[in-house]
């Protein structure tokens, strides 16, 4: 069984994995594996450099993410190019990461994904887990983790799926508005239900 997590920037989908492994239930992280699939070496680099040339590349031959974007959100048909040389990649990859770990003897996998519903990647799950805060909150984490203030924080939260979409796709859905303990003590029970799942 794949359970695909999700949720808005600093819901807590890195916690709630951790908090799974600890249990011995393994992730693939999606956001790994886009990077992955760019690596020096990787095809999909050659033909990122073959069509935009040098300046997306670094002095160290690895790809220069920032100057890939800017190209990307100044063409909307660059994008789907983009995601056409790198989409069917990272999916490949992620579904080839999940094999291994079912085949190494998990219980049950996840697949932890910003862009779970998004990319289209919940197809790859057998259910979807919500990670759900307010708001507010997750501005407040946001802030507090990243190098962003309350505004920029709350301009990348407005540019997300919206909340109510994303617990609309929901199968299951953690509220992380409490202590981590509070987390751990809901990731415990899912598991449980879900090594039910697996065995019925
Ligand atoms: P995501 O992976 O969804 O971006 P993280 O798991 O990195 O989110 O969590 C975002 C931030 O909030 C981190 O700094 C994390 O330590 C903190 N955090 C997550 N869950 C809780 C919680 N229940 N209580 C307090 N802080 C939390």
């Amino acid at each position: 069984m794949i359970v695909g997590v999700t949720g808005g920037i600093a819901s807590g989908k890195s916690t709630v994995a951790r908090a799974f492994a600890a249990l011995g239930v393994p992730w693939v992280d999606a956001d790994d594996v886009a990077r992955e699939v760019v690596e020096p070496g990787e095809p999909a680099l050659a033909e990122i450099a073959g069509r935009y040339g040098e300046r997306v590349l670094q002095a160290n031959g690895g790809l220069n993410r920032r100057a890939v974007r800017e190209i990307v959100f100044a063409d909307e048909s660059e994008r789907r190019w983009l995601e056409s040389v790198t989409h069917p990649r990272i999916r490949q990859r992620i579904v080839a990461h999940l094999e291994r770990l079912q085949a190494e003897g998990a219980p049950y996998v996840l697949l932890v994904s910003p862009l779970l519903f998004e990319s289209g990647q919940s197809e790859l799950a057998d259910r979807c887990l919500v990670i759900d805060v307010p708001e507010s909150l997750q501005i407040a984490r946001t802030a507090a983790r990243d190098d962003v203030d309350d505004a920029q924080a709350r301009a990348i939260v407005a540019a997300q799926m919206p909340r109510s979409e994303r617990l609309a796709r929901a199968d299951d859905v953690i509220d992380n508005t409490g202590s981590e303990a509070d987390l751990a003590a809901q990731v415990a029970e899912l598991d449980r239900r879900y090594r039910l799942l697996t065995t019925s």
